[in-house]
């Protein structure tokens, strides 16, 4: 599908200058979001990708929305993304900070070939993609504790995601949970489970972002890593879910 490059380039600069993001984006990075637009339009069919396919939406709820975590990443971070899904965060992180290095997760191998195709299409080198369950791959050596930051978005309650998402973290790093309005309660339910699994110092950060038409307004959850996962963590998914730490 195409999209009106004019329209869309002065969409994309105008949000993201209006919200405090126009530093990130360069013209190779407009280039990049215009073909990833085109390309998740296309797609979007075959993989059931995005309920949003407003242009002015997609810039907003995805790639400003994602723009304010790539623009916390220390210099050359780590990142994994857990449950992917159709590329996000993993996608516009990469876009915007190419110095990064992401392993995009997800267990529906479908949307993982989706994420695979569309970064090798933009040329995102800094990309991996693995089809596996979070908490089979926190088992896996390569993976756990090596991250300097883990990420999910729009994936689990608090209470699960961090049992999913701690264990990748190493000593240092952080987990920050993209979430949506119940933030306060989640955080309140599980300070047990952040503090079984080695996290300390939770907190609430808020992003505010606006267009001419929309605002959006959703917490981060910040759990910085501080003690190593005891090796009985994660469990498998029917007991995560089943009894919450
Ligand atoms: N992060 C994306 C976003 O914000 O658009 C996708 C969110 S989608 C609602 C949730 C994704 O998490 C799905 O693609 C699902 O397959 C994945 N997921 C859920 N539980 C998972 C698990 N235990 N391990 C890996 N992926 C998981």
């Amino acid at each position: 599908m195409s999209v009106d490059k004019q329209y869309f380039t002065s969409r994309l600069n105008k949000v993201f200058s209006d919200n405090g993001l126009g530093r990130m984006l360069n013209r190779e990075a407009c280039e990049k979001f215009l073909a990833l637009t085109e390309h998740m339009l296309t797609e979007n069919e075959k993989y059931n990708l995005t309920a949003i396919s407003d242009i002015d939406k997609i810039i907003l709820n995805h790639y400003a929305d994602c723009a304010t975590l790539a623009a916390r990443l220390k210099a050359g971070a780590s990142v994994v993304d857990i449950g992917c899904g159709a590329g996000f965060p993993t996608l516009p992180l990469a876009i915007l900070r190419p110095d990064i290095s992401i392993l995009a997760v997800d267990s529906t191998a479908k949307r993982v070939a989706y994420v695979e195709g569309a970064a090798k299409l933009l040329g995102l080198s800094g990309v991996r993609c693995v089809t596996m369950r979070a908490e089979d791959g926190a088992r896996l050596p390569e993976y756990r504790e090596r991250f300097d930051i883990a990420t999910a978005r729009a994936v689990a309650e608090l209470r699960i995601l961090t049992e999913l998402c701690l264990p990748y973290v190493k000593l240092g790093g952080s987990f920050i949970a993209m979430k949506g309005k119940n933030a306060e309660f989640e955080l309140s339910g599980a300070r047990k489970s952040i503090a079984t699994l080695g996290g300390r110092g939770a907190r609430i950060e808020t992003v505010n972002l606006k267009s001419d038409t929309e605002e959006l307004s959703h917490p981060l959850i910040i759990i910085d890593k501080k003690e190593k996962t005891p090796s009985s963590y994660p469990r498998p998914y029917a007991q995560i879910s089943k009894k919450p730490l």
